[in-house]
Parts: structure tokens; C-alpha cells; sequence
């Protein structure tokens, strides 16, 4: 677990809430799971989720609009990874590869003086959902 002094209440809760979780939630997700634990507004959850992203410990799937705890702890800013989403049960893997990271600099130097996001996304079936159907 990231122990980190600058994780704050709430923060905290929403970290958990995507850790305990074993696929992405959306911000209204997180709101459902935490109105017991006290975070009933809207914008407490959508701060919280932004300060994560910002410091790394989570990602935002930008194509389903939810986000997963990352899932290797860096704690401290981006990484380049890729996320691996399968359409059929919803899981997310987070894979990363140091040929990413070189690939997605040598790119963006051709255009950008400084990469402050960098969000690689592959959906498809996972190996679980692609099992064939053993019950016949
Ligand atoms: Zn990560
Ligand atoms: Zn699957």
C-alpha cells in the first residue's frame, strides 16, 4: 500500500475505493460506494480523482469515462503503460514496457517540448472471457 503524507482524507477513500475494485469505476461509481464513508459530494470525488491521476496513482480510462487504481504503485507522476481493457467483463490490465516509454518519447519530441499525459488504450477480449464454453 502507498503511504504518502500528502494523500488526504479523501483522497484516501477514493484510492480505496479504486483499489478494492476489480474494474474501473466511473466518478459516480465511487460516489455510490462512498456515501457510507461520508463523501456525498460530487466535487470531493471528481478532486480527489484528478489529484490521483495527477500524482500517479491512478489512470483514467478515457474511453469509458472511469478510472482504475494503478496497479504498480509509482506513487510519483506519469508512466508510460499501456491499459488493457476487455469489453466483455470489464477488467483492466495495466501492462508497462520500457519500448513504450522510449517509443512515446521519440514521438512526441517531434512535436511536443514536454508530455504532461500520456494515455495508451487497447480494447478486446480478454483470455478469461475468450475460454471456450466448457458446460456442453
Ligand atoms: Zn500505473
Ligand atoms: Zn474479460
Amino acid at each position: 500500500m502507498i503511504e504518502t503524507p500528502s494523500m488526504s482524507a479523501p483522497n484516501r477513500k477514493v484510492f480505496d475505493a479504486l483499489a478494492r475494485a476489480d474494474k474501473p469505476l466511473s466518478a459516480y461509481d465511487i460516489l455510490n460506494r462512498l456515501r457510507r464513508n461520508g463523501v456525498r459530494s460530487p466535487p470531493t470525488v471528481y478532486r480527489a480523482l484528478d489529484w490521483l491521476v495527477a500524482h500517479g496513482f491512478a489512470h483514467r480510462l478515457e474511453s469509458v469515462n472511469a478510472y482504475i487504481a494503478c496497479q504498480h504503485h509509482h506513487g510519483d507522476g506519469m508512466h508510460a503503460g499501456a491499459l488493457l481493457l476487455c469489453t466483455v467483463c470489464g477488467s483492466v490490465r495495466e501492462v508497462e514496457d520500457e519500448s513504450l516509454s522510449r517509443l512515446a518519447k521519440k514521438l512526441s519530441t517531434r512535436f511536443l517540448t514536454e508530455v504532461n499525459r500520456q494515455v495508451i488504450e487497447l480494447s478486446g477480449v480478454c483470455h478469461a472471457c475468450c475460454k471456450p464454453d466448457t458446460r456442453s
